[in-house]
């Protein structure tokens, strides 16, 4: 992965700085997760589910797009459709 092209491109879509953390715990439940601490954005990605570039983007478009809908409505799904072909075709993957 790119990741500091990717990180352009997040930091681009959210329109503010936003961190990426990256963990191993192999234990812990979620594919990746959205934090708001102050006026920083993290995310967090579970690299035990977050092997591929794919999989990595699918997974940023997903907490990206919770920034438009809380909730996985309709909206959420539209919002991460346009996400995850946004960055895919920055990244060019
Ligand atoms: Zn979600």
């Amino acid at each position: 992965m790119k990741w500091i092209k990717l990180s352009e491109i997040i930091n681009e879509i959210a329109k503010q700085k936003v961190e990426l953390v990256m963990s191993l715990q192999t234990k812990s439940d979620y594919r990746a997760a959205l934090l708001r601490r102050g006026d920083l954005l993290v995310i967090y990605l579970n690299m035990a589910y977050n092997k591929s570039d794919n999989e990595i983007i699918e997974s940023i478009a997903h907490e990206l797009a919770h920034l438009k809908a809380e909730r996985h409505t309709n909206k959420f799904y539209e919002e991460y459709e346009r996400l995850k072909n946004e960055i895919k075709q920055k990244m060019e993957v």
